[in-house]
């Protein structure tokens, strides 16, 4: 029995009502029929569409496994329901929350993901494949669940950037927010990362406070369907937050105003023209492209055979060209060599190659599973053939390969190809036809200038790889590419052991490119979650600001309490709250004790002589001595609330401080952040102080915010 009949119909099978991990039998069980008709998460209800439906098959065997439609859904109905019940309630929480939930989720999946392994490999995937897509989706949840609870406030909106002085009096300045989008976001997906594909776009969005309605490919949705059912019923996510369509998205767009944003993978033809979709386009709602991408890995000159960069270079362009059997909008698909190892290359791929056994992946020694469905056969078989009409072929035959395990005629099979072309400069389609499967073409250049210029002829890319020891190779392969590319790695010998390699998008960093890549960015950390929020400007004054952020900027009132700041809980101390501490004159022996307990006899604190043609004129004491002296004025020794020092931020040293000088210090509570409470700690927060420390004659003399742990009351 096909494994999506023991997932999604276990009852008339197993004869028994035990769930597999992941799946809730009570919704299943008024299925009766097999292969399942999919559903459409509308509006907090399971729905199947009506009419005629799309059939799914398995690419290994070529069985139907499901069946899907979005006939007579309502789309103005799930646009509605995001709008009004899933972004009020996402919004209500701070990012610390949402980030919280996006761990809990992830936690839920991951304890699921056997369940998810069983459904994928319906799709082709070979067990690497699909570790790359759940556990790699799964991943990208905790990556935005620990960034947003480091890197975002505990608050409903984010501060982007310093306040900005606008006026000389210092009573007009600026500040950005931003703060969610107020509709929804429609997530298109291509159909090769059925999970991550969706996941990946939902971390950052669930993170911004925006509700979203997935619509992954219909091929493979099977697979989307089933980990977004576990979602579902984990009922982590506020409802509202999250909605499905298997099948076409109808007039969906349609339904979308200006406080929307469309996040698009697939094919360059389909996003350009739902990019100019008329509600798209009159209302101006943000579109972001995830597209083709002719992306190339080049060998350094000075990596011959014999070196270790040589070895990783083969071995990365035969695992790109076979992993998901190539059907992954990362993959190398132009391999740049120095027109003097070109025959070592090809040998090396070839002998590679050959150990690659293709068939059902869940027979033992094969590393190459089926396409994703046998219309892709005929797709990557059209586009390999155009690059075939104007190369070489180095390995592979269209007709005649094995199929370990399976049969060639009913799964959707498809042999690695290797091309190569001697006149790179002289053809386009290598250039220029992504054949979306395990295909390649090898090309040689004489000079990295040149292997510059056929980087730059894919238009556009998403990535590309340099490998090579020499990094001046590097330096010029990145100044001179990386206009047309989103993402660039360089590996060695030094970073190969570590390398997450060529195709592996990260939630730390950007994944998109220019032009022919769609011009559309996703992901690198924080920034992917501003692609969800209104960045806003405010102006006014700083006390009007300060209390609108929740953030303490200089010009704004200050208040001053009774008690000493540190003797306050973290629910006590108030943004603004400030102390303005006693005096203390600096003398030579503070500087010479200073000098001797650090070990720092810098001539500028030490040496009269030396001092005097110095920029100082004279000696100066040490700016870490006048650090250490404001905290003496500011810090209450008797036990309190304070924790510890957490730390300290921006630094600057904007006057010196002399001899005979009389410091004083500003202290003010600039932000307190919540931390979570964990079994056996403290209940605690953050709290950033402004600290200005000035002279005699009122000047600043160092500015910096310290961070302090403070205990909550509780
Ligand atoms: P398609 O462009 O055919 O489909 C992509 C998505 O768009 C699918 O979900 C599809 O739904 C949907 N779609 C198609 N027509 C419409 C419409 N009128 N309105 C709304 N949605 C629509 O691409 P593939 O799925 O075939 O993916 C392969 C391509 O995607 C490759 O060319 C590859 O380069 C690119 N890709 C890019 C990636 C990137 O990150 N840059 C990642 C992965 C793939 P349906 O299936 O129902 O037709």
């Amino acid at each position: 029995m096909c494994p999506i009949c023991i997932l999604m119909n276990p009852l008339p099978f197993l004869g028994e009502t035990r769930p597999l991990p992941g799946i809730n039998i009570e919704s299943m069980a008024t299925i009766s029929t097999s292969p399942r008709r999919l559903g459409n998460y509308v509006a907090g209800e399971w729905a199947t569409g009506s009419g005629k439906q799309t059939d799914l098959f398995h690419a290994v065997t070529g069985d139907k496994v499901a069946e899907a439609s979005t006939n007579g859904i309502d789309y103005s109905a799930m646009v509605d329901h995001a709008r009004l019940i899933g972004g009020p309630a996402l919004r209500k929480l701070t990012f610390h929350e949402r980030a919280r939930r996006l761990k809990a989720l992830a936690m839920y999946l991951m304890e699921r993901k056997e369940a998810f392994y069983a459904v994928s490999a319906m799709t082709g995937a070979t067990r690497a494949d699909s570790w790359i897509d759940i556990e790699g989706g799964i991943g990208t949840l905790f990556a935005y669940s620990s960034r947003g609870r480091r890197e975002l406030p505990d608050e409903t909106f984010y501060i982007d950037g310093a306040t900005e002085a606008l006026s000389k009096g210092g009573q007009f300045v600026g500040r950005h927010i931003c703060v969610p989008l107020e509709g929804v976001a429609i997530h298109i997906n291509a159909f090769n990362f059925p999970v991550w594909g969706m996941l990946e776009k939902l971390a950052p969005t669930i993170l911004a406070g925006v509700p979203a309605i997935v619509k992954p490919a219909t091929l493979t949705s099977y697979l989307t369907e089933a980990v977004f059912r576990a979602m579902v019923e984990s009922k982590i996510l506020p409802e509202g937050s999250i909605q499905l369509l298997c099948g076409s998205a109808g007039t969906l767009l349609g339904h979308l105003d200006a406080q929307c944003a469309v996040a698009f993978t697939g094919s360059a033809t389909t996003g350009q023209m739902l990019k100019q979709n008329k509600t798209i386009v009159s209302e101006n709602v943000r579109f972001n492209q995830e597209a083709d991408s002719l992306n190339f890995s080049m060998l350094g000159p000075d990596a011959g055979p014999g070196t270790e960069e040589f070895d990783l270079f083969v071995k990365e362009v035969a695992r790109e060209m076979t992993v998901k059997a190539g059907q992954k909008c990362t993959a190398i698909r132009r391999t740049f060599v120095h027109e003097s190892m070109m025959q070592d290359v090809m040998r090396a791929l070839t002998t590679r190659l050959e150990g690659v056994k293709v068939g059902d992946p869940s027979v033992e020694g094969v590393r190459m599973g089926p396409l994703a469905g046998r219309t892709q056969v005929a797709d990557v078989r059209k586009n390999a053939e155009a690059i075939g009409r104007v190369t070489e072929r180095a390995y592979g035959t269209f007709d005649d390969f094995d199929v370990v395990g399976a049969d060639r005629t009913k799964g959707a099979f498809f042999p690695p190809l290797l091309f190569y072309s001697n006149d790179p400069f002289h053809v386009v389609e290598p250039h220029d036809v992504e054949a979306f499967g395990p295909v390649n073409t090898v090309m040689p250049y004489k000079s990295v200038d040149e292997a510059i210029a056929l980087a730059k002829r894919g238009r556009g890319s998403l990535v590309g790889s340099v490998f090579t020891a020499d990094d001046k190779v590097a330096r010029a392969m990145a100044l001179g590419t990386a206009a047309h590319h989103g993402r660039l790695l360089f590996v060695n010998h030094q970073s190969a052991k570590e390398s997450t390699g060529h195709g592996s998008p990260l939630p730390n960093l950007v994944h998109g490119g220019p032009g022919r890549a769609g011009g559309g960015e996703e992901m690198g950390g924080i920034r992917g979650v501003m692609h969800y929020m209104q960045r806003t400007a405010l102006q006014g004054s700083p006390t009007t600001l300060s209390r609108i952020v929740h953030e303490y900027m200089p010009g704004a009132a200050q208040t001053a309490g009774a008690r000493h700041p540190f003797q306050k809980f973290l629910e006590e101390l108030e943004v603004g709250e400030t102390l303005i501490t006693g005096t203390r004159t600096i003398t030579d022996a503070d500087v010479v004790n200073f000098a001797a307990l650090s070990g720092d006899k810098f001539y500028a604190h030490m040496d009269d002589d030396a001092a005097r043609t110095s920029i100082f004129d004279k000696r100066v004491a040490h700016g870490y001595f006048i650090v250490s002296a404001a905290a003496g004025l500011f810090v209450d020794p008797a036990p309190g609330p304070v924790l510890a020092n957490y730390g300290l931020e921006d630094l600057r040293f904007t006057k010196p401080v002399y001899i005979g000088d009389t410091i004083r210090v500003r202290l003010t509570v600039k932000q307190k952040t919540e931390k979570e409470d964990r079994e056996g700690q403290i209940p605690q927060g953050v709290v950033h102080w402004d600290v200005e420390v000035s002279n005699q004659d009122r000047e600043p003399v160092a500015v910096y915010t310290i961070l302090t742990l403070v205990r909550k009351r509780g």
